[in-house]
């Protein structure tokens, strides 16, 4: 698939909300979530005395997935067969829901041990677009969304934090639809064509084309240019400092008038 009519990229003039994804667009979040995974499945696998967990087990069965999706994949990869449960069930459940909550408090415990910081040039990004007047909001289908800004220190930053608690309160379809991110433009009382979305998976790039979003700008952090192109991207960055040149002067930066 190609995008034929393709927007010329000097285009951020003519929006006035930036909508974010969360992780791999501000934060570099998967490092976290790697490191969780392993908290949950090194000490689990060795006591099942199966073959240990490695990095590969994470892009093979757990990446992208959802939370118990990623737990049913691995444990069924070594022949380890356990009882779904439900998402109730606490972290100490032997069913897939539990170890699936089990690797979420690994996820929240890694954060608050280790901290995560923005990506540099996504704050200064951030931080020029609201000095630019525009509105920013956050769009994840994580349900860690918030706590990870907070820990990244910009939560406040953000009037609009559309997340995956919100998507499951509301009944937002997830990405590739576009629902939630038609539902934080629509906080804005904004229209789609009135909104950026900036995102760095082909899915999420996808909602932005399905919603007939103003631009969709594509981060590179690992699935190509090209994937993200295909998908629905306009314009393709491998970081988001490089579309500083592309907003408008902040009001604050035009010298003040002399008065007589
Ligand atoms: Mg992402």
């Amino acid at each position: 698939m190609t995008t034929p009519d393709r927007r010329t990229p000097a285009l951020l003039a003519e929006e006035r909300a930036l909508l974010f994804d969360l992780d791999g667009v501000l934060t570099p979040t998967a490092d976290v979530h790697m490191r969780a995974w392993s908290r949950l499945f090194t000490p689990y696998l060795a006591e099942h005395g199966v073959a240990p967990y490695t990095e590969q087990d994470y892009y093979t069965y757990v990446d992208g997935k959802p939370r118990y999706d990623g737990v049913r994949s691995l444990l069924t990869a070594r022949g380890i067969a356990l009882p779904e449960g439900t998402p109730d069930d606490g972290p100490d459940e032997e069913t897939v829901c539990g170890l699936g909550n089990r690797k979420n408090a690994a996820f929240t415990a890694e954060l608050e041990e280790n901290g995560v910081a923005p990506y540099p040039g996504s704050l200064r990004f951030l931080e020029a677009a609201i000095a630019a007047g525009y509105e920013v909001a956050v769009v994840s289908s994580s349900a860690n969304a918030k706590q990870v800004l907070r820990t990244a220190g910009i939560l406040d930053r953000f009037p609009v934090v559309v997340d995956g608690a919100v998507a499951r309160e509301d009944g937002l379809a997830g990405k590739p639809a576009p629902d939630t991110y038609l539902d934080a433009a629509g906080r804005f009382g904004l229209t789609a064509a009135q909104c950026v979305v900036v995102e760095d998976a082909t899915s999420g790039v996808a909602a932005g084309r399905n919603g007939a979003f103003g631009l969709v700008v594509g981060v590179d952090r690992g699935a190509g240019a090209d994937a993200l192109r295909e998908h629905g991207a306009d314009r393709v960055v491998t970081d988001l400092a490089d579309l500083l040149p592309d907003l408008p002067p902040a009001p604050s930066s035009v010298p003040p008038r002399k008065t007589a």
